[in-house]
């Protein structure tokens, strides 16, 4: 176990594809609180009230930012999951397609929205949250992410929203 760091995972989830694997930071206490920290630091404890997380190490990430700030937390989960109406979002990913869900009843009005996943890379994914929660009637206020792969040019692709990155490789 390489704790506190990331892990390459060479050919996953298929052939060419290398892997950052954030599961040994999240499993080292203090790394993963540094992590919340941050983030609660970056946006201000008061600025925003529902944290929308991307399944689903995005879900880890958003409950304990969540649970530092008294906000609450709503899913952005994969199709078919959800078990009333859902909006949805089909997208183009790094290896293949996907589509996202979230309830449509999620947020009230103009609540504001922070949404967070683990990883950044061609920004597909992070493209499809936004346009739902935004559809759902939340006023996206930031998109973070641990780790942004920046050679992706996933931050190009989300522009002219911010992305707020702890680490960019
Ligand atoms: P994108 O849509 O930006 O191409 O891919 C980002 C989404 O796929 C995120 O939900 C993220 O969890 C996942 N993802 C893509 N590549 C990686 C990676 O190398 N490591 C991790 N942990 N997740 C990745």
């Amino acid at each position: 176990m390489v704790l506190g760091g990331t892990v390459d995972v060479p050919d996953f989830p298929k052939p060419g594809i290398v892997f950052k694997d954030l599961m040994p930071l999240f499993a080292d206490g203090a790394a993963f609180r540094r992590v919340v920290d941050g983030i609660v630091e970056h946006y201000g404890p008061g600025g925003f009230d529902v944290v929308a997380g991307v399944e689903a190490r995005g879900f880890v990430v958003a409950a304990a930012v969540a649970y530092a700030t008294g906000a609450g937390v709503v899913p952005v989960r994969k199709a078919g999951k959800l078990p009333r109406k859902a909006l949805a979002a089909t997208y183009e990913l790094e290896y293949g397609e996907a589509t996202l869900e979230v309830h449509e009843d999620a947020f009230i009005a103009g609540q504001r929205v922070l949404v967070v996943d683990d990883v950044l890379a061609t920004g597909g994914t992070a493209g499809a949250a936004l346009d739902l929660v935004e559809r759902a009637g939340g006023t996206v206020i930031g998109f973070t992410v641990l780790m942004e792969l920046g050679f992706l040019k996933g931050r190009e692709r989300l522009s002219p929203r911010t992305v707020h990155a702890l680490l960019t490789v």
